[in-house]
């Protein structure tokens, strides 16, 4: 699904952003292209009217300023000596002499019509298309004077092929840069979309886990009380009272789950909040410690509290689910240490903040699962697990001290066993 979900999304974002490129480059192009054209004729018209300067002042044309014009571009000249064409270079090809009538012809069209009177000296610059002769555009030139009583008309023309040519490269050129935009824009949305997507795809991993991992756990405690329901149908009294417990601690069990299940999804879904207050965290200590004092002395696990000896300043946190942390951490100090064990909770004050300790002596915690044990649902040694022991724990705890902005830490006790570190 994801996969499916990261294509469109990073052809959406590639597709936009493109889109936006595109236009904005190709309304350049056209831009500059324009710029170009315009240049181009005015350069054109500049050059014009510098040979029509020429024609003007000196009173004879001869054959040799025509070819020089002819030779010094790319021009083409047609002389109509009164309406007869002068033939100053080599004889003109039957394409030329077609090219020059539609040069006239334009002309008369678009310019001559205009003016009705025309005077002593005029020269024309204009565009046109040869349409189907050639495949070129070109700029015109028509200049017109009288001559000796007579009239003395020149045609110059210009191919654009130069102008189209560069045209046309600069548009390949602009396509190639698009598709290469094209190219990179989509590989980056493709790895952009990848980091944004990833901690979604993480999140539904990991949800996908925590379902599997809580049927899985809820599959045991459901089967026994099944079993004993059913076997406590046809057994003796006696019987049925064994059955009866048995169904009440799993159903106790299942409870305590479901209980840790909806505290960690309401965790993640920030529907849960620590309600702060000034506390006293040595009395809060000090009474967990008492709680737990019977506990640890029914598996002959001694437990023992260093306090600091002045008071010290309130801390500001949520008492209730600080005692619950230490609680987690004390709970599981007992499971995990052996009878005759020892359990150290301490707390000490100094300009970092607050440290609670809960130090066992017991069977530890190895290296390469440290990283692991605040994983939802993860047990260090799954046969080694113990009743009532979900492997939700520490994750509830890491949970609390995080919404506290503190930090949990594990280490080892030296000599042996575990140390689990508050930091507040
Ligand atoms: P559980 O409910 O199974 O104890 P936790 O999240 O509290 O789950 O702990 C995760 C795992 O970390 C435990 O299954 C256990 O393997 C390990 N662990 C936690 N506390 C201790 C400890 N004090 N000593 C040894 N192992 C521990």
């Amino acid at each position: 699904m994801f996969r499916k979900v990261h294509l469109r999304l990073a052809a959406l974002c590639a597709g936009i952003t493109f889109f936006i490129l595109a236009v904005m480059s190709w309304g350049y192009l056209y831009i500059s292209e324009k710029s170009l054209k315009s240049s181009s004729f005015t350069a054109f018209q500049n050059e014009m009217e510098d040979i029509a300067d020429t024609l003007m002042v000196s009173s004879i044309l001869t054959w040799d300023q025509l070819s020089r014009i002819e030779n010094q571009g790319t021009y083409s000249i047609q002389v109509l000596d009164n309406g007869t064409p002068l033939l100053f270079n080599r004889k003109p090809s039957p394409e030329q002499t077609v090219l020059f009538e539609m040069a006239w012809n334009y002309y008369q069209e678009h310019f001559q019509i205009l003016s009705l009177e025309p005077g002593p000296f005029s020269c024309t610059e204009f565009d046109f298309s040869s349409k189907g002769l050639g495949s070129s555009d070109y700029y015109g030139c028509a200049i017109i004077t009288e001559r000796n009583g007579g009239s003395l008309e020149i045609m110059i023309l210009m191919p654009l092929t130069a102008l189209q040519q560069q045209i046309h490269t600069q548009r390949l050129l602009f396509a190639l840069l698009t598709a290469l935009a094209a190219a990179a824009l989509f590989l980056f949305s493709w790895h952009f979309t990848k980091r944004l997507l990833r901690p979604l795809e993480e999140n539904q991993q990991r949800q996908t886990q925590f379902i599997a991992a809580a049927s899985h756990e809820l599959r045991t405690p459901l089967a026994v009380i099944l079993s004993c329901a059913s076997a406590s149908r046809y057994g003796n009294e006696e019987e049925r009272a064994h059955f009866l417990d048995s169904i009440q601690s799993e159903g106790s069990r299942m409870s305590g789950l479901i209980e840790d299940m909806l505290l960690l999804t309401h965790m993640e879904n920030h529907t849960w909040t620590i309600e702060k207050r000034p506390t006293e965290l040595d009395t809060l200590l000090l009474e967990t410690f008492e709680a737990f004092e019977p506990v640890a002395a029914e598996k002959s696990i001694r437990l023992f509290i260093e306090l600091p000896e002045h008071s010290l300043p309130p801390c500001s946190c949520d008492p209730k689910r600080i005692r619950q942390v230490l609680s987690i951490l004390l709970h599981n100090g007992i499971s995990y240490t052996p009878s005759n064990g020892q359990i150290h909770l301490s707390l000490t004050f100094d300009a970092r903040g607050y440290r609670m300790q809960v130090a066992d002596n017991g069977i530890g915690i190895p290296d390469s699962e440290k990283a692991h044990i605040f994983d939802r649902f993860y047990r260090a040694d799954q046969a080694r697990s113990k009743k009532g022991h979900f492997g939700l724990g520490l994750s509830i705890a890491s949970e609390i001290i995080k919404a506290h902005q503190g930090k949990i830490l594990v280490g080892d006790t030296p000599g042996g066993g575990s140390t689990f570190t508050i930091v507040l």
